[in-house]
């Protein structure tokens, strides 16, 4: 899927090319199943041994035509969408790690991911080390056990707007014999391919920017082909020796570079089925078709709150990456050069009863839970998703109570920046 088209022409128009007289637009093939004249052209599907479609729980011709639109804007070599970003990232790392084994994550990563790894992960019997995406080599060196089977980080975390050294964290996990998982979601590929930089596996949850409208819940995985399963057979014994569930098949040396995404298809969707439908991916597609365009807005507008926003005394602190002076401008300079994300956090000086009267008086800007949306909002976590926290507890959380996470839409940066003063004005 590697391809030398522009990123902006892949949103556009990768993954589907109709042939003369096809639909310009990806059909939505809302059929959960599909017909055949033979039960023994059916059962080659079922032995994986000829490609096709049979029931939607495992594939479906929608969803894997947009799968591979986000395969080739992130340069990689396989795909596949999920119903969340939750089931990209279980899948992603279930893939490779089962009961027994370790995985090394970035402490700086979105609270569900942390709760997935550290609460449901951990009662599966995997174990994970949570590591300061800061460290020293060293220390990240010294995390890796003999059964750690996969590193995981953000390349810009939410909330927190930590910028991920990918190479560092690359360089480490293929010294251990094991793949880099990226959460690319706030990045996006348009700003940064994780590929280009040695990750080896890439999620996404498609609900933020990449469908952008706030239309529908989904994920993805995209592999890149570049990790040597069998270099390292003795660590990743599911893709290296035969499947008893799937007639012996040996999904590294009979699928190559779509071994993993194959084998995440074939077991994972098979029985979890956390599958993402047609129609979504629909939603998803129009949303992708306009990413490249929004991404650069939502930059521009994040990047000029910002500004506003340390200049004003109301003020007590403003971080985001793309800023001058933030400790993470020279990470997010070298692995997004034409910019972060929409994502801007700051402090109201007042601390918590002033974040709360100055969200109060947004008008313009909406109060939601969601981020990475065209129409801006903005969350105070102390009193919504951190509510049940006291002042010590937030700031050890990382989220000080006087904190406003605020998610940049596409509006003009002018009018965002009148309903924060006119807000900060009340206080
Ligand atoms: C929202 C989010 C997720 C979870 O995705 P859902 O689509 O809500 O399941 C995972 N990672 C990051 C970085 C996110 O922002």
């Amino acid at each position: 899927m590697k391809s030398n088209r522009k990123i902006e022409t892949v949103c556009v128009q990768g993954g589907y090319t109709p042939g003369n007289g096809e639909p310009r637009q990806v059909p939505i093939i809302q059929s959960t199943t599909f017909k055949y004249n033979t039960s023994e052209d059916m059962g080659k599907l079922f032995d994986l041994e000829a490609s096709g479609y049979f029931y939607s729980r495992l594939q479906n011709p929608t969803c894997d035509t947009v799968a591979a639109k986000i395969c080739e804007m992130e340069g990689g070599a396989a795909a596949m969408l999920t119903s969340s970003g939750q089931a990209a990232n279980f899948f992603a790392t279930f893939n490779i790690a089962t009961c027994g084994d370790h995985i090394i994550s970035s402490t700086s990563i979105y609270g569900g991911t942390y709760n997935l790894f550290a609460v449901t992960m951990k009662k599966m019997g995997i174990e994970f080390t949570f590591i300061d995406p800061d460290c020293t080599e060293e220390e990240l060196n010294a995390a890796f056990r003999p059964n750690t089977k996969a590193v995981f980080g953000e390349t810009v975390a939410n909330p927190a707007l930590t910028v991920l050294d990918i190479e560092k964290f690359a360089k480490a996990a293929h010294a251990h014999g094991v793949p880099l998982i990226i959460d690319n979601t706030f990045a996006t590929p348009v700003n940064c391919r994780p590929f280009e930089f040695g990750a080896d596996i890439v999620t996404h949850s498609t609900t933020k920017y990449m469908d952008g409208h706030g239309s529908a819940v989904g994920g993805c995985i995209v592999d890149s082909g570049n990790f040597d399963w069998m270099a390292h057979a003795d660590k990743f014994p599911g893709l290296c020796t035969p499947d008893d569930s799937y007639h012996g098949i040996t999904y590294a040396t009979k699928f190559g570079k779509g071994a993993y995404i194959t084998k995440a298809t074939a077991q994972l969707m098979r029985d979890f089925g956390c599958t993402q439908s047609p129609q979504s991916a629909y939603y998803l597609n129009l949303g992708l078709e306009s990413l490249h365009v929004r991404m650069e807005r939502h930059c521009l507008n994040a990047l000029k709150v910002a500004e506003y926003l340390e200049k004003n005394e109301k003020i007590a602190w403003v971080n985001y990456p793309g800023l001058p002076g933030n400790k993470y401008y020279d990470l997010a300079a070298k692995y997004m050069p034409n910019g972060t994300c929409g994502v801007v956090s700051f402090g109201v000086k007042g601390g918590r009863a002033a974040a709360e009267k100055f969200m109060k008086a947004l008008r313009l800007i909406a109060i939601e839970t969601h981020v990475a949306d065209a129409r801006s909002c903005c969350l105070h976590p102390a009193s919504a998703t951190h509510r049940q926290m006291n002042d010590e507890e937030l700031i050890a959380a990382g989220v000080p109570g006087d904190l406003v996470r605020l998610s940049c839409g596409i509006e003009h940066y002018a009018d965002l920046i009148a309903d924060i003063e006119a807000a900060l004005n009340t206080l």
